[in-house]
């Protein structure tokens, strides 16, 4: 019907200029284009990477732009030709979409779509335009979630349709922080029963590991953090040693050496850094160990490392989304949630009102959730 297909004018939170705080506007939302859905964000959380984003770190994105990547709607209208969603179904968007047709979607050891952003020089939607328009000015979208919005756009191969009686307040974690670290852990580092783990950054998504280890069974795992206010959390979600690196002389990875006779079997690194990744790497065993790096490090980083860590057989890799192929796994993460498979709710600090989206940010960077 015609009244699906108007202009939506609500709130949401835009980014003008990187380094600058947010600023809660309205905006307007265009209707759906062929192929694509309109969603009404009920929740979103706030993760690093957006704060990496109002930083200025990626230099593929322009501004302004409305961020927020791990939210949870409800379609409001389809566009066109859609099909696998229609008004009303629950859905979480994809930061990662999944067009099922590329030939990375149809290579089933692979999560990464090339429909996907990284892939392309520009945030605006596929077809080159914006949904978003505020004060007269185009507003970019963001990873094609922009979950800081009331109502967003998003092309149908980055949503997936969910349980309708999943709670959106608490499965939105599902759709960046809580699924990368559980899965860095599960289909990444494919952690082994009775292995010994080590989680560099136990922030919300450094704690989803936490408990990604935890279910595969790990018999030790070890949480770094410099900052002692997370450890109690970490223990609560299945840690079972916590270490500043600033209590000791000597580098992290010779604590943990010693700690461990030959290193961790498997090491996370869920800060960001290329220090803390090199000490992630040097952490595990020098034969068999595996290191994951989940951080996202800021652009133009660069590693520098002995090629001996590796030679001598220690396995380095990344992961997007912590290796989940979304669109068909979102909907079995949810189940798993109803299910009570796990407690991602635990992740959850603050609840707060769109209004004070600044002072959610001012949270993260105080560390505080
Ligand atoms: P966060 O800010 O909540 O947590 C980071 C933690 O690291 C904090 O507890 C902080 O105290 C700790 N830390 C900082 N410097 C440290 C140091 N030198 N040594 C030890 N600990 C230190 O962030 P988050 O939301 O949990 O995200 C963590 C990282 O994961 C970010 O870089 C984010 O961009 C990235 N990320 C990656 C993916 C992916 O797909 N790979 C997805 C989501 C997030
Ligand atoms: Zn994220
Ligand atoms: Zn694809």
């Amino acid at each position: 019907s015609l009244c699906c297909f108007q202009v939506i004018r609500c709130r949401a939170a835009v980014a003008w200029a990187a380094g600058k705080p947010l600023s809660v506007e309205e905006v307007e939302v265009a209707p759906p284009k062929a192929g694509e859905v309109r969603v009404k964000i009920v929740a979103t959380g706030i993760c690093h990477t957006d704060e990496h984003l109002l930083e200025g770190s990626f230099p593929n994105v322009d501004f302004p732009v409305i961020p927020g990547h791990e939210g949870a709607g409800i379609v409001e209208s389809v566009g066109q030709g859609v099909t696998s969603v229609k008004p009303g179904d629950k859905v979480i968007p994809l930061c990662i979409p999944h067009c099922g047709e590329c030939s990375f979607c149809l290579n089933p050891e692979s999560n990464y779509c090339l429909k996907s952003h990284l892939s392309e020089s520009q945030n605006l939607l596929p077809d080159k335009t914006s949904r978003f328009t505020c004060k007269g000015k185009t507003i970019h979208h963001f990873l094609w979630v922009s979950s800081f919005a009331e109502y967003t756009v998003i092309p149908e191969y980055a949503v997936a349709k969910i349980d309708a009686a999943a709670p959106l307040d608490k499965v939105c974690l599902l759709g960046c922080g809580f699924s990368t670290g559980y899965g860095a852990a599960i289909n990444t580092a494919k952690v082994k029963p009775g292995s010994t783990c080590a989680v560099f950054g136990v922030g919300g998504v450094g704690l989803s590991v936490v408990m990604g280890c935890k279910a595969a069974g790990a018999s030790r795992i070890i949480a770094i953090d410099i900052n002692k206010d997370k450890f109690a959390k970490a223990k609560e979600l299945g840690a079972t040693e916590c270490i500043s690196p600033h209590d000791f002389k000597k580098p992290i990875q010779e604590v943990l050496t010693e700690m461990t006779g030959h290193g961790v079997d498997y090491s996370f690194e869920v800060i960001g850094r290329a220090d803390t990744m090199t000490a992630a790497l040097a952490s595990c065993n020098m034969n068999t160990g595996v290191c994951v790096m989940v951080g996202v490090p800021a652009a133009g980083s660069v590693i520098s490392v002995d090629p001996m860590l590796l030679l001598s057989g220690r396995t380095w890799k990344g992961t997007l989304l912590g290796g989940w192929k979304m669109r068909d796994c979102i909907t079995k993460l949810v189940s798993s949630y109803l299910e009570k498979k796990f407690n991602s709710d635990a992740l959850i600090t603050h609840t707060l009102p769109i209004a004070k989206v600044n002072e959610g940010f001012e949270l993260l960077r105080a560390g505080k959730r």
